[in-house]
């Protein structure tokens, strides 16, 4: 048997160990997508999230944490390099007639679902498990109800009242400064709250180039699900930078969910010990409490001092320069997202921070908590 002919006519699209290998990454992105819909967050909580995902965090501090330069973003560059270099590569194939553009989309198509199962094995891996472990009000009970209209008012007054009397002139700090407070105050807050011990993690990083893209499309902060750095958005007013940062760190420390996160962030704030940091949680949740309708017509440009109404007109005026096409998709992509990944209430799963606080205030003056369930 001529098998030298044989191979001439019939050139496999992919050889023996690279199918193997193909199917080995589809298996991983597949399998990492059964974890994501159905192992137990019981088991999630125990195994993952308290057990492995710490020691995560903390290759990732090892790696990539001694340098200011992004990770992600150097990782992303290099990825977009190799996949252009690659559909080049193919195209001048089928141009040299050495293949027909049929096997080269299949072959193209094969290496893009192998890349893909590698990506979201990676991401669930390494962070996105965390979707599913338990929410927070399974540990705090206090939190298992929406707050009554009564604590809903009362928190937003207490947190204007906050903003007012911690209310600084902006703090142009280096972000390392903002990003060691954050972590100050949300490791004493996981350790006293949770029982969690956080502290090491790779400090907050700035973009070269992706911080454009965040700006265009309105995202204030940003955390790699793959190197587990946060990011934010170099544009923000600096009253936001803290509540941002925090924010995003929580993410790091492996709470996927937006409302648990931004409820962190603001305990963080709170036990910082840094002033403009509290600040910045305080006028962060009036923000919130206000796109929840907590405050009447007009109300907050009576109560809020000049300082804090000046960086809440900031602070809505970014957001509002921020709001176009672009930042339509990435909300509504984003909003998918999360939908897919069994969050229902999708992107305004946000604003349920201002029921956790109002309840974790309740809470804390048990002589003002409501009779009943
Ligand atoms: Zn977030």
């Amino acid at each position: 048997m001529n098998s030298g002919e044989r191979r001439k006519e019939h050139v496999p699209l992919l050889s023996q160990r690279s199918r193997w290998i193909h199917a080995a990454l589809v298996a991983a992105g597949a399998v990492a997508l059964f974890a994501l819909r159905l192992l137990p967050p019981s088991w999630i909580e125990r195994v993952y999230s308290r057990g492995a995902y710490p020691s995560l965090v903390r290759a990732a501090d090892i790696l990539w944490g001694w340098t200011n330069a992004s990770i992600f973003e150097a990782g992303s560059a290099a990825l977009l390099v190799f996949l252009s270099g690659w559909a080049v590569l193919g195209l001048a194939r089928v141009r040299r007639r050495q293949g027909r553009l049929r096997r080269v989309l299949v072959r193209g198509l094969a290496h893009l679902a192998a890349v893909s199962g590698a990506i979201l094995f990676l991401f669930a891996a390494n962070w996105g498990l965390g979707y599913r472990r338990e929410p927070l009000p399974a540990r705090h009970p206090e939190l298992a109800r929406d707050a009554t209209p009564e604590e809903i008012r009362a928190a937003a007054l207490a947190e204007a009242a906050g903003a007012n009397l911690l209310h600084l002139p902006p703090a142009n700090g280096p972000l390392a400064e903002f990003d060691s407070a954050a972590r100050r105050g949300l490791a004493s807050v996981l350790a006293d709250y949770e029982g969690f011990d956080f502290r090491d993690g790779p400090p907050a990083k700035e973009f070269l180039i992706l911080g454009k893209v965040m700006d265009l499309l309105g995202v204030a902060g940003f955390c790699s699900p793959w190197t587990l750095e946060a990011h934010a958005n170099p544009s923000l007013p600096p009253c936001r930078v803290p509540f941002v940062l925090a924010h995003e760190l929580a993410h790091q420390a492996g709470y996927p969910d937006e409302s648990e996160a931004n409820f962190l962030a603001w305990l963080a704030c709170l036990a910082s010990g840094d002033p403009y940091s509290a600040y910045s949680g305080h006028l962060s949740l009036v923000l919130y409490f206000e796109s929840q309708g907590a405050y009447e017509e007009g109300e907050l440009g009576r109560i809020l001092e000049a300082g804090p109404l000046a960086d809440r007109e900031l602070a809505r005026r970014w957001a509002a320069e921020r709001t176009n096409t672009g930042s339509d998709l990435w909300r509504s992509g984003y909003d998918a997202y999360l939908k897919a990944g069994g969050k229902a209430e999708g992107v305004r799963s946000y604003s349920r921070v201002v029921d956790y606080a109002a309840r974790h205030r309740a809470s804390e003056s048990p002589g003002e908590e409501p009779k009943g369930d």
